[in-house]
């Protein structure tokens, strides 16, 4: 069995569509108790690629109905303990298992992602396949390794502290990195021995589904992970009401978390964690010598993905001094992120995920020029004539803080770039912002990256860097950007409740 995927440049990854398609494209069906099964009432929805606009196949679209027997199926498995009342151990065993599965069928879920949202399909074989793998096996080596507490009380009594699974755990994710947001949901929720029900979306349905087949093949009990294709406002809405659903664990848009924290009002008050948009700032400062590197780091890591993450460094604020330097240098990094075509093994910049998101980057580009920022680089949609959605990496310079394309998250590779004096307007203008999920500091001043990295409002800030990543580390944002911290062992805390435990000694 491979512990790493395969090399992408010996794939004919275009021959392997082909006859995907042929076959009569990915299987689109719900998975509900450990079977694939149509949605209750047969409806389905048509999936399209981004990359050329090809049909894939149809996708069931699943109701309410289809919902209550993913939660009821999920609650059976949880009540009776064929998941959560296995040893640890045994758990462990299971999710490593499930991490082999995924690197083993590497080339067929980097393909799926690929087809599935735009990618590059290199990339969401080396990243994205490598990271679902270990983010399931870390959470699986972790849980045979966690202590419970007894707390420091007096003689009289011994107070135990432990950890319990919740019980049934709603994932909800976007369509930006499919498989690794599902995982970073479903490695600490199984691991804990809870039961998931998951929701991806619409416009990147299909390797979840493969993934709960892996998982059961793995030999995860059938109804512990279930899978329910469709729309937000129909399936999302659905499992976010669900009065048998202890938590929701969610990623995506700031505007559907709030809907999050609505449905959990207006029904059992679940816990619900979101994990949400970002506008995350970079500050370049004249005392970092090497503003090549700088520029170079946060052009990929703007560019990757085609500017569809959620921590994309897309608000740069450049010190006036060294901001001709640092545009050049990023002109340069352009250069090698032209966009082509998502299956080709040298593509570095993919599609876009649909027409909808073409159509908001196209906006904020017109927006950004009719409100007098100087598009330095790129701006156009290209590659009309496939039928797919791509748009050139995008810099605007001299763009001001009131700007949507400084304010606004635009999710797709679009720069924006603002110039300051000194430090006080840089933390000023880096902090005038309603998110908070990362930023990153630029210096070769020890006491400036400490002092700047202190006084930023993010989540996760960088020095000297961006895009650092290890499961190891919690990942998530202050302010608007959500709450609760996916990845680490402090995703443990979303999806187990803490027992107090009074005995009394005589
Ligand atoms: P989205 O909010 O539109 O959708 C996310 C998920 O919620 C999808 O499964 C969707 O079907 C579902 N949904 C939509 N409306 C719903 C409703 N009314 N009720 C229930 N469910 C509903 O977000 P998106 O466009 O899929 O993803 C992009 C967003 O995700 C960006 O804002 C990005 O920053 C964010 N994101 C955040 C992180 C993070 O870790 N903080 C990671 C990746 C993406």
């Amino acid at each position: 069995m491979p512990d790493t995927p395969a090399p992408t440049d010996v794939i004919d990854w275009h021959a392997r569509a082909a006859a995907l398609l042929r076959g009569g494209g990915p299987d689109g069906r719900a998975l509900v108790n450990g079977r694939r099964v149509a949605s209750t009432d047969g409806a389905s929805f048509d999936k399209h690629s981004p990359i050329d606009g090809r049909r894939l196949g149809a996708v069931a679209r699943c109701q309410a109905v289809d919902v209550a027997a993913a939660v009821a199926s999920a609650r059976a498995a949880f009540d009776d303990g064929r998941w959560a009342h296995q040893a640890p151990a045994a758990r462990k065993q299971v999710l490593q298992r499930f991490a082999q599965k995924v690197l083993a069928a590497g080339d067929e879920l980097a393909l799926l992602e690929s087809l599935d949202m735009g990618k590059p399909v290199a990339h969401a074989l080396a990243v994205d396949v490598a990271s679902t793998a270990r983010t399931l096996a870390w959470y699986g080596e972790a849980i045979d390794k966690l202590y419970d507490e007894v707390a420091p009380t007096p003689r009289s009594g011994l107070a135990l502290i432990t950890r319990e699974p919740m019980g049934v755990i709603g994932a909800i994710v976007p369509w930006n990195y499919p498989m690794i947001m599902a995982a970073w949901k479903l490695g600490p929720a199984l691991a804990a021995g809870n039961s998931v029900v998951l929701k991806p979306s619409e416009k990147s349905p299909y390797t979840a589904l493969r993934l709960a087949e892996l998982a059961l093949e793995a030999g995860l009990p059938d109804g512990v992970f279930n899978v329910v294709p469709g729309f937000g406002h129909e399936a999302g809405e659905a499992l976010a009401l669900h009065l048998d659903v202890d938590a929701i664990g969610f990623t995506g848009s700031t505007r559907t978390g709030r809907r999050m924290l609505e449905y959990a009002g207006r029904s059992n008050l679940k816990r619900v964690y979101n994990e949400l948009g970002g506008k995350s700032a970079v500050l370049v400062f004249d005392d970092c010598a090497d503003v090549e590197r700088a520029a170079r780091t946060i052009a990929g890591s703007m560019f990757f993905n085609q500017g569809e993450s959620c921590n994309a460094p897309s608000r740069v604020l450049v010190q006036a001094q060294v901001a001709e330097r640092f545009l050049a240098a990023v002109a340069a990094e352009a250069a090698h992120w032209a966009p082509g075509h998502p299956l080709d093994a040298a593509t570095q910049l993919g599609a876009l995920v649909d027409a909808t998101q073409l159509g908001t980057v196209l906006g904020y580009i017109g927006q950004g020029q009719a409100a007098g920022a100087r598009c330095v680089l790129g701006g156009r949609q290209v590659r009309q004539d496939s039928g797919g959605f791509y748009v050139e990496p995008t810099v605007f310079d001299q763009v001001a803080p009131t700007m949507s394309i400084a304010r606004e998250e635009i999710f797709g590779p679009v720069m924006s770039v603002l110039r300051f004096a000194d430090e006080a307007e840089a933390v000023r203008l880096a902090n005038d912002s309603p998110y908070g999920l990362q930023a990153s500091v630029w210096s070769d001043s020890l006491n400036r990256a400490h002092r700047v990295a202190r006084a930023l409002r993010a989540g996760t800030v960088h020095v000297n860097q961006y895009d650092e990543d290890d499961i190891t580390v919690p990942f998530g944002g202050f302010r608007q950007s959500g709450n609760g911290r996916d990845k680490s062992l402090h995703a443990f805390d979303k999806y187990t409740e803490l027992k107090t435990t009074w005995i009394r000694l005589d």
